[in-house]
């Protein structure tokens, strides 16, 4: 006699067994919505299953993966399907004919200014014409007067300077009548830089950029703690110490740990996945389109990783830097920006200099900046620096907590940067995502003890998240805006042989 087997949703009567979720169905259950997207393939319910047997077991772990991972490519696809890029195109249109107006007014300005210019310059040829005439007349007749008896040569001489002085002033402001010059001026007043709207202003003051990156929204349930990954990952290691993470768009975190020359990569869980060992100690990194960059400072060379599945072989692609060794790096918009430390005859006297080198996706060098926009060269020791592609723009975060912006080309629109470095709220790291500022800082509360929270802001402070850090010294951290996640790890200082020191947050 077979017992009767009942279906986990409803408790009915069991047909099938759901081939994915390894559970009973009912007639009803495969029309729930649990099962909704399951496969349409089934066996009855009297099958022994799941399956015992060791290999076809794993064999079916791996496809259900392979099913999970298929099924989030097809939802995902679907939502981003549903995007619609309206957002951005009333953007542009609102920038160029914001532009178009603004290009027409200066137009109509300088048009007028032509011909006001070319009426007050006739106006004063006829004048000064008019003057000259005069003067020319009344001294003839006043050089005939002197030839006579009867003059009174102290009234001549008095006569004499004043037509002096009329002949003078007129000579002197013979420019008022030049109408070339004059216009020359009244344009080089207009097309100054402030009148000549750019592209690039016009976009930095549209709200493009900010329907482009991926919208940081304030949520209910605010920033949210959710594990501290354990980065020792083989007892023979010695303590990591992680100078870089990243989030990859899996949602997989990719970690630098210096201390034991290892890329190491964690799932979205957190459980530790697998590493790729380096012939020299990495330093910091970055997600680009197909993979990571990573700089290694003893080589002064950056890789790029693509397969980050094969750990036996090196397969990167390599930029060896030329004249220094390479620390920080950021990718994005097709350019790799590295910070920096040259090397040279300053070297050999304690002098170190720091920049910013700016290279194209074909790794060519294309840009360097030596120096801020008031033109002192920055110390970058214990900086941390964050770019944002749409502004050109990199931001720079100094040891001492105060935050600094380069615009590398183009002014920016990050007028609430300064609401962060205030007195006291000593900032260790800053990201910036569209017009939300993502920051690490410490907060001074008076009578308490001091805290490190991890605090989102939308532009202009419209909104903010905080959270308190878990951590002791927040150093390295990373955000991927889409999967809302939150990667902070702890400077460790001297003699501090922890482990878990990176936390892992979601809003
Ligand atoms: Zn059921
Ligand atoms: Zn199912």
């Amino acid at each position: 006699m077979s017992e009767e087997r009942k279906c986990t949703l409803h408790g009915d009567q069991a047909e099938s067994w759901c081939l994915y979720h390894i559970e009973l169905m009912c007639v009803k259950c495969q029309f729930d919505d649990r099962h909704n997207q399951c496969p349409k393939d089934t066996i009855p319910a009297k099958t022994e299953f799941p399956i015992t047997e060791f290999d076809k077991m794993n064999l079916h772990q791996k496809f259900r993966d392979i099913y999970t991972t298929a099924l989030k490519v097809k939802n995902e696809t679907s939502s981003f399907s549903k995007n619609d890029p309206r957002k951005v195109l009333e953007n542009l249109d609102l920038i160029f004919r914001t532009l178009g107006d603004r290009m027409k007014l200066l137009q109509e300005d300088a048009t007028k200014s032509v011909h006001d210019t070319k009426e007050m310059c006739l106006n004063n040829c006829t004048e000064f014409q008019a003057t000259a005439g005069t003067v020319l007349t009344d001294i003839g007749k006043l050089m005939k007067e002197l030839c006579e008896d009867t003059v009174d040569v102290a009234r001549i001489e008095k006569l004499a300077k004043d037509y002096k002085d009329e002949a003078d002033t007129k000579i002197k402001n013979l420019e008022m009548c030049d109408m070339k010059y004059r216009i020359g001026l009244r344009i080089a007043c207009l097309l100054v830089p402030e009148n000549i709207a750019t592209l690039r202003q016009a976009i930095l003051e549209s709200t493009l950029v900010e329907s482009i990156f991926p919208q940081v929204m304030s949520t209910k349930s605010g920033i949210r703690f959710i594990q501290t990954l354990e980065t020792k990952v083989n007892i023979s290691e010695k303590t990591p110490a992680i100078t870089g993470c990243t989030v990859l768009y899996t949602g997989t975190i990719v970690l630098i740990d210096s201390a034991n020359s290892s890329i190491k990569l964690f799932s979205e869980s957190g459980s530790f996945q697998n590493e790729i060992k380096t012939d020299s100690p990495p330093f910091d990194i970055a997600r680009t389109e197909l993979g990571i960059c990573v700089s290694f400072p003893q080589l002064s060379q950056i890789r790029f990783y693509t397969d980050l599945a094969s750990v036996m072989d090196d397969k990167s692609t390599r930029i060896n830097m030329k004249n220094g060794k390479c620390f920080g790096v950021e990718y994005g918009g097709g350019k790799l920006v590295v910070s920096c430390q040259t090397s040279g005859v300053g070297a050999l006297f304690g002098f170190r200099n720091w920049r910013f080198c700016v290279f194209d996706k074909d790794g060519e060098l294309t840009q360097v900046i030596e120096k801020d926009k008031h033109g002192n060269s920055f110390d970058m020791r214990d900086g941390y620096f964050s770019y944002c592609p749409y502004r050109d723009q990199i931001l720079f975060l100094a040891s001492n907590g105060k935050a600094k912006q380069f615009q590398i080309t183009g002014p920016s629109c990050l007028e609430h940067l300064g609401l962060l470095d205030i007195k006291n709220n000593k900032m260790s790291t800053l990201i910036l995502s569209g017009s939300t500022l993502i920051a690490c800082h410490r907060k001074y509360k008076l009578l308490r003890a001091n805290k490190t929270v991890i605090h989102l802001m939308g532009s202009g402070k419209t909104w903010e998240m905080q959270k308190k850090f878990n951590g002791e010294n927040s150093g390295p951290m990373s955000c991927d805006v889409r999967s809302g996640t939150i990667v902070v790890c702890e400077n460790l200082k001297v003699f501090d042989d922890r482990s878990k020191t990176v936390h892992v947050y979601k809003f």
